[in-house]
């Protein structure tokens, strides 16, 4: 139905006079309405009657009747139904760009990747992002989008909106993601780190459904965590919380990405690890990947040395958060046993017993698409709120931080 049209006539404006005093309300009774807008009660029953033919308010529950509340019209509780619009989900990788839209219910209605060097050129990302999503909106008939939800893989100062760190996410660093796809894109845009969505999507659609208190980590190109605490993502002070992969390991020399030496992800990351796979299977050839052969010893012993290096550092966080669960994603977190194999032992032999004991190590469920999928069910979320406003910890870049 349209619920836009013919909105302009004198009973049509007091009608919506009357939806809006209903969304800033809460739930209201006819009684309280006529109090509220001072209409009399046969302007308020009509108005109310059509909004409710229009599916856009529902009465229901009545409340019981008092002593004195006469013989008229039970007090039926009247409430807005939330406007179910479209949106989008956008996940930018170090090294691919996704781009999805996205039903009013937040999962995606079609995706579409492209591999691209998204470290190296921002601009150039952006504008393919900016593309994709304008050919997912006509193949798939995808007209009006209220929001697009966005996922960097790098620190974002959530105050400023700005990305920070000049040695991660290079051509990115003093950009305002969130202002130059709102240019190009012509919509609202909500930007947060891709951990944390990563994190938000197992906690709505995978592994971290029925926790309230885990850490996801992304194990890929980089590494990072999002963290869920209490139900929550939660993001630190500025935003940069669970950038965990420039975390030194003593006694390594691997030069990282940052310009330093032994970070976790110089050692842990893809690239490290299939450096070392190809270093000791000379016999495959260029292009082929070494991870595709999960049952090769040799491959089994990296990725489990790999993993045992990740839990140190997660037994270290595991000591300080006490989470309910480890849910290990990300490209390496998709290889499953020995890695995993490799953090649960780590975590028994560093993080304190009453905490490993009762912490479930597990692989994440949405796999390589987890940013992607917390994206979507964020946007999903949002588009259902007046002004897409969110709430909850955080705070900070506009439209509004946390989830
Ligand atoms: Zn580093």
């Amino acid at each position: 139905m349209d619920v836009t049209s013919d909105r302009s006539s004198p009973r049509n404006r007091t009608r919506e006079e009357i939806f809006r005093v209903m969304q800033g309300g809460g739930a209201l009774t006819r009684a309280r309405l006529v109090e509220a807008t001072g209409l009399s009660r046969s302007t308020v029953n009509h108005a109310v009657t059509r909004l409710i033919a229009e599916g856009r308010v529902t009465e229901g529950d009545p409340a019981v009747k008092g002593p004195g509340s006469g013989s008229g019209r039970p007090a039926g509780v009247l409430r807005c139904v939330p406007r179910r619009t479209n949106s989008a989900a956008l996940d930018f990788g170090h090294t691919h760009v996704k781009a999805a839209v996205v039903d009013g219910s937040g999962h995606m209605i079609a995706q579409r990747r492209a591999d691209l060097d998204v470290d190296h050129g921002a601009a150039d990302a952006m504008d393919a992002a900016a593309d994709m999503l304008g050919a997912l909106r006509r193949d798939h008939d995808v007209d009006a989008l209220s929001t697009v939800v966005v996922g960097i893989p790098g620190p974002l100062d959530s105050a400023s909106g700005l990305v920070r760190s000049p040695t991660i996410l290079s051509s990115w660093v003093g950009l305002d993601p969130r202002r130059e796809l709102e240019h190009r894109l012509g919509l609202r845009v909500h930007v947060e780190n891709d951990a944390v969505l990563g994190a938000y999507g197992e906690l709505r659609r995978g592994a971290g459904q029925g926790y309230t208190d885990f850490l996801y980590v992304k194990v890929s190109h980089g590494i990072g965590a999002g963290m869920v605490l209490g139900g929550e993502p939660y993001r630190g002070s500025l935003g940069f919380a669970g950038e965990i992969g420039h975390t030194p390991l003593p006694g390594y020399t691997e030069l990282c990405r940052c310009g330093r030496r032994g970070c976790l992800e110089a050692v842990v990351s893809v690239s490290s690890v299939m450096a070392q796979v190809a270093h000791t299977h000379p016999g495959l050839g260029p292009g082929a990947s070494p991870l595709e052969q999960p049952d090769d010893p040799t491959t089994r012993r990296i990725l489990n040395d790999a993993g045992r290096m990740l839990g140190g550092v997660l037994s270290v966080l595991s000591n300080l958060l006490n989470p309910a669960a480890l849910i290990i994603g990300g490209e390496l977190g998709a290889t499953g046993g020995p890695l995993l194999e490799g953090v649960a032992s780590a975590v028994r032999r560093d993080a304190q017993p009453a905490i490993a004991a009762s912490l479930d190590i597990v692989p994440a469920q949405l796999g390589e698409n987890a940013e992607l999928v917390g994206a979507a069910a964020l946007a999903g979320t949002m588009a259902l709120r007046p002004g897409g406003a969110v709430r909850g910890r955080g705070g900070g870049a506009t439209p509004g931080r946390a989830v």
